[in-house]
């Protein structure tokens, strides 16, 4: 007998064309997530179904309970839509539940209004039928030990036991195309998380200063994408080395200066990277007032630099609630990895916490910036990282 996977997304805010072009997303995410493992997914009523070989059940419900999108999942047993198919199938089911005092429910939905008994009757039915059999069950609407549910389907009828939670939000891919900057600390890979599960499809961008910085920042920013690729997929992560511009900073402009002048060349060379690749916007780790260069001023003056779209998911977000999404998504202890960032690696004593855009732009006259940036460009790598 294949497993059979009930997959129930968010269909209440969903109208008309919208929802078709959700659904048409989430069945081809979800197809991804699954086809490793011999298993397919078919549409129902508001609904997916997925089948699959038994001996993988448990890597395809991981796979599935990670596809944003996908509201909850459920293991479901299947019988034909007879009720006395569906009351047999209801006792073997529960038999192990009711070998001890229980209080339960029946909850059933009712899609093909064909059936002849009504989501009540049915309810009354198997709550009958069960408790004839099972003298230890008692109903409880309110505080059941185990709910039984069952979904009246077209050509069949599902029963299930338990829910696992998905991810919810919408399937990556049906908001368009961005650009994370991924360093190797807590925030940026949170910030990437949000908005892939608001369907944003991403590629990645880790700035290095080898060989000022070890490989392992650039072995981190690997390692948070395919944490970051379990729900999407798989994500194309691009390295630049920064080594040389960062070189050319410190010889040419005021140490307190260095942090905005380096955020500034990394958005140009974001932008540059994302005219060629069709990336819409750029995320960021960004919140505000945390540090220096997160000062509304800093912020302001750092995104004058570039002319896309920045997202900034995590600026609502306090530091204990950004480390908590951080280690629900697994992405917490690669971050906290020991390594060397390339923006540590020249910190100032006291990095301006109010710059001038006039100020910063007149140090920018001094370098040569396009050879600069062009060379950085040169050293660009691209990897494809999958879940
Ligand atoms: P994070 O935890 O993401 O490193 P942070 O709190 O350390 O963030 P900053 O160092 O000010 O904040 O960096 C702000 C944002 O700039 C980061 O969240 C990230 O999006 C981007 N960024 C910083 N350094 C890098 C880097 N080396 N490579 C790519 N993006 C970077
Ligand atoms: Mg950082």
């Amino acid at each position: 007998m294949p497993v059979k996977i009930l997959v129930r997304y968010g269909e209440i805010a969903l109208k008309g064309k919208n929802r078709s072009r959700f659904e048409k997303q989430l069945r081809q995410n979800l197809t991804g997530a699954v086809q490793d493992y011999g298993a397919e997914v078919t549409k129902m009523q508001g609904r997916f179904m997925i089948s699959g070989p038994e001996e993988n059940r448990d890597q395809i419900m991981e796979r599935v309970s990670k596809v944003f999108g996908v509201v909850s999942l459920s293991e479901v047993e299947e019988a034909a839509l007879d009720i006395g198919e569906i009351k047999q199938l209801a006792l073997e089911m529960t038999g192990q539940l009711a070998a001890a005092k229980k209080e339960f429910r029946i909850e059933t939905r009712r899609a093909n209004k064909q059936f002849p008994f009504p989501s009540p009757e049915v309810n009354r039915i198997l709550g009958a039928h069960l408790q004839e059999h099972y003298p230890h069950l008692t109903v409880d609407l309110d505080h059941p030990t185990f709910t039984l549910a069952v979904e009246i389907s077209y050509d069949r009828a599902y029963l299930y036991l338990d829910r696992v939670e998905g991810p919810g939000g919408l399937p990556v891919g049906i908001s368009g195309r961005g650009l994370l900057l991924l360093s190797g600390g807590i925030d940026s890979p949170v910030a990437g998380w949000l908005s892939l599960k608001r369907g944003l499809a991403l590629e990645a961008l880790h700035f290095h200063s080898f060989p000022f910085t070890s490989q392992r920042s650039q072995e981190k920013a690997v390692d948070l994408c395919r944490k970051l690729g379990a729900g999407s997929g798989r994500i194309v992560l691009h390295m630049i080395n920064m080594a040389a511009i960062q070189k050319e900073l410190r010889a040419k402009c005021p140490e307190d200066m260095g942090i905005i002048l380096l955020r500034r060349m990394m958005l140009r060379l974001a932008e540059k990277l994302s005219a060629g690749r069709g990336l819409q916007a750029l995320v960021t780790g960004e919140s505000l007032g945390q540090v220096a260069s997160q000062t509304l001023e800093s912020i302001a003056v750092t995104e004058k630099a570039t002319g896309m779209l920045i997202l900034r998911p995590l600026l609502g977000m306090d530091k204990t609630e950004i480390v908590d999404k951080a280690l629900e998504i697994e992405t917490y202890d690669i971050s906290i990895r020991p390594y060397e960032d390339c923006c540590t690696l020249f910190v100032p004593q006291n990095p301006l916490t109010r710059p001038k855009l006039e100020a910063v732009e007149n140090h920018e006259k001094k370098l040569d910036l396009e050879p600069l940036l062009e060379q950085a460009m040169a050293s660009l790598e691209t990897v494809q990282v999958k879940r």
